[in-house]
């Protein structure tokens, strides 16, 4: 960070703190060459993930949607809202961290559930048949079986 006044690149943070929307860090600095002071922002950049859809079709990445879902399935489930919130967070914090600017929806769905699969099975099971789209009893019943041999080999 150049100091505006000597251009000199050594300077020191005298203090830092959240701005009142919260949104950026404001840094008072001081030029270690001509010690005098001044302020830089911080910002937070808005990640912009797109998401492509079976149908090839792209959409923003929506934590809302994702949220939707997960509490669709959990319905009467003891799953606590927080528990459905982290499991957003999670999905979304590794997404961003995955660098990528375009990731197809399975994916997501595929990160869900296995979230969903250690927490509870019947939710599990229930966003499963959303996004795998079961096109029949038997496929349902082939996943259900999984599950089932999965918990006994733990
Ligand atoms: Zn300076």
């Amino acid at each position: 960070m150049k100091c505006p006044f000597c251009n000199s690149v050594d300077s020191k943070v005298v203090d830092s703190r959240h701005t009142d929307e919260n949104n950026a860090i404001r840094r008072r600095r001081e030029c270690e060459v001509c010690k005098r002071r001044f302020t830089t922002y911080e910002k937070i950049e808005e990640i912009i993930l797109i998401v492509e859809k079976k149908d090839k079709t792209r959409e923003y990445f929506d934590r809302e949607k994702v949220l939707r879902g997960i509490v669709q399935s959990c319905q009467k489930r003891p799953v606590s809202f927080e528990q459905m919130e982290e499991i957003v967070n999670d999905v979304e914090r590794s997404l961003f961290h995955s660098m990528k600017r375009e990731v197809k929806s399975e994916l997501i769905g595929e990160m869900v559930m296995n979230h969903l699969k250690d927490l509870d099975d019947v939710a599990y099971v229930r966003f499963a048949s959303v996004y795998r789209e079961f096109k029949d009893l038997n496929s349902f019943q082939k996943e259900l079986e999984h599950i089932l041999q999965e918990k006994e080999n733990k």
